[in-house]
């Protein structure tokens, strides 16, 4: 489905959009890629909307990407016997391995190694930063905590650590039933939470086999200062405002929001930005102002999608979050200063010759009347790198991997067209101006650049480059290669 912008927009699926009609209607609104929360339903549940996905993939003909997002090492307090308490500023309050119901002095912490890498002075957030917790005095199976944020407490809510490296398992038991679940479904992307080293994403990685592509969610301090080495072995990476805001203060994540958004680029690799980015769209179907000047902001930053979370899983206006993120990306990306920002920090890295080709094939494009830039791609990395030099014509992205094609779903401009497999350069051309064409990027009286490594089939050697005609009779009209 041919969109008006290039940013892309990543929809979370849950109880609010869970059939067909409403799946559809994300996609139609600019869903372009979706997001399975592995934290929340069954596997039933999640083939279920995978099959739905794959249905409105086939019948609207057009490419969708899906993401699954493992739970990871999430902590979670236990229950408490009043399903809820308030805890007052000031008050002492006890964190312990009982697993007995809580109450308004102490609940259970079913994880041992906090307990063993917590000191007094340290501090525990809980239910996303509200409520916090000076540690006093711990030992290997509790910490009694001073309340320094009351607030009210209630069944399983998250804790976060921020000041510990805890020694947890990047994949917890659920996380690898839930990998190999949805991998073996079909996914094309897998979110790490809470990724902490490189060493965490190698570990899934092993896991995965090839099998999906590989997403690393920063959300911790420590994966802020490690960003380098794990960006080097991610193939994509999420900015995940949710925990991260929680985990370091809150004014933080913007300046690293940004730098992120740009090293990511800078390796031709795409980046999500996620979480209330339209957060009061959950009850209303109106933003607020602060919203959209959220989404616009991380548009003209330069990532490559913007995320839904509660907003299109659980919230009342699902369709309208999505067409809202539509409406602020065209008209971002009709802004000329929009053109001037991402133009000035493209980097001029020209280390190969698939740099040199992708980079020849933007500045032909646009120093004549060309109106797309087509290429064939196995990987998928000449679609990313043509990507990364931002063209302001149109990219095609043509492969004959659905595999590929539905990775690139996530990143800026790609839009993708599943070929036959060629073998030969001439046949290439011809389709690449059919597609073109079908898909009303050009008209019989265009040209368009078309990029290819020759021999086919061999990933990451882009070597040609051709400008031709959208006419088929005029491409080759001697017949003569
Ligand atoms: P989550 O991740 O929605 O799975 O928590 C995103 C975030 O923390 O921002
Ligand atoms: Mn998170």
């Amino acid at each position: 489905m041919r969109r008006l912008r290039n940013v892309k927009i990543v929809a979370t699926l849950g109880p609010a959009s869970a059939n067909y009609e409403i799946i559809r209607a994300l996609h139609e609104a600019g869903a372009d890629v979706f997001r399975l929360n592995m934290s929340h339903g069954t596997h039933d549940e999640i083939a279920e909307k995978h099959k739905i996905i794959r249905l409105v993939e086939e019948d609207t003909g057009s490419t969708i990407g899906i993401l699954a997002d493992l739970q990871g090492p999430k902590l979670r307090v236990g229950v408490f016997s009043n399903d809820f308490e308030i805890l007052e500023d000031g008050a002492v309050f006890r964190l312990d391995l009982d697993v007995s119901e809580g109450d308004g002095t102490r609940v259970c912490l079913p994880h041992p190694e906090i307990f063993a890498a917590l000191e007094p002075g340290k501090h525990l957030l809980i239910n996303d930063g509200k409520i916090r917790l000076r540690v006093n005095e711990c030992g290997p199976d509790f910490a009694n905590c001073v309340v320094t944020a009351g607030g009210q407490i209630s069944d399983r809510k998250g804790v976060n650590v921020p000041d510990v490296e805890l020694p947890l398992a990047a994949l917890s038991e659920k996380d690898r039933a839930d990998l190999e679940f949805v991998a073996e479904l079909g996914v094309d992307w897998m979110a790490l939470s809470f990724v902490q080293r490189a060493a965490d994403v190698k570990e899934a990685r092993d896991l995965i086999r090839g099998r999906t592509a590989v997403l690393s969610k920063i959300e911790k301090p420590n994966a802020v200062e490690r960003f380098e080495e794990i960006l080097a072995v991610s193939d994509g990476i999420m900015v995940a405002r949710g925990d991260l805001g929680v985990e370091l203060p809150v004014q933080n994540v913007p300046p690293i929001q940004k730098r992120l958004i740009r090293k990511c680029r800078a390796v031709a690799k795409p980046v999500i930005v996620a979480t209330q980015m339209l957060e009061s769209m959950i009850d209303s179907p109106m933003p607020t102002r602060a919203e959209v000047s959220d989404v616009a902001t991380a548009i003209y930053e330069g990532a490559d999608a913007v995320m839904l979370s509660a907003e299109s899983a659980a919230g009342s206006y699902p369709v309208e979050a999505v067409m809202t993120m539509d409406n602020v990306a065209v008209e971002v990306e009709l802004d000329p200063t929009y053109t001037q920002i991402i133009e000035s920090s493209r980097k001029a890295s020209r280390a190969s010759v698939a740099d040199g080709i992708v980079a020849a094939a933007r500045e032909i494009a646009e120093t004549t009347d060309i109106k797309a830039i087509a290429c064939f791609t196995q990987s998928g990395t000449t679609a990313l790198l043509t990507a990364r030099e931002r063209p302001r014509v149109p990219i095609i992205a043509l492969t004959p991997l659905v595999k590929t094609a539905r990775r690139l779903a996530l990143s800026w401009g790609c839009n993708c067209v599943i070929t036959d497999a060629l073998d030969r350069f001439k046949m290439a051309v011809v389709s690449a101006a059919e597609a073109a064409r079908k898909e009303g990027f050009a008209s019989v009286d265009d040209q368009i650049v078309v990029t290819a490594g020759v021999p086919f089939n061999v990933p990451g050697s882009t070597n040609i480059l051709r400008v031709a005609p959208c006419d088929e009779r005029l491409i080759y009209p001697s017949d003569s290669e």
